[in-house]
């Protein structure tokens, strides 16, 4: 697959105002589901689902980018998208989150998203332990 080297924005937002232009010049292309830029202009970011096959729901900038939190990424890798008909099983989506994790753990371009993730979930846990009284 060949990519075609245009501009990428580096935020998301525009990024999506960029797309609706670029998906123009690439009707028969599907797109990032994040920031909806055709796969003819970005490169996908692929975690495998089983030990054979993988997706690439998001373009490597929406990936790695600390505007999409890796909650949205885990939504974006473990949902299939509509034009596909089979949701992915139960043991498929533990499969992407381990994939999922042991990256967010292993890269260190994903320090920001990874300390965000924790500080995050350390809220929840306190919050949560708050609210047993
Ligand atoms: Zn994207």
């Amino acid at each position: 697959m060949s990519i075609i080297p245009v501009q990428i924005p580096k935020t998301l937002k525009e990024r999506r105002a960029k797309s609706t232009r670029l998906q123009m010049l690439a009707p028969n292309h599907s797109t990032c589901k994040c920031c909806y830029i055709p796969w003819k202009f970005v490169s996908g970011k692929s975690i495998k689902y089983s030990t054979n096959s993988g997706h690439f729901p998001l373009c490597y900038q929406c990936y790695y980018s600390d505007e999409v939190p890796f909650e949205d990424v885990i939504n974006y890798y473990t949902n299939r998208g509509t034009w596909e008909h089979e949701n992915f099983t139960e043991s498929e989506v533990d499969y992407i989150i381990d994939q999922l994790i042991n990256e967010l753990k292993k890269d260190p371009k994903l320090k920001q998203k990874y300390n965000q993730f924790i500080a995050d979930k350390r809220d929840e846990l306190i919050n949560s332990l708050l609210d047993v009284k």
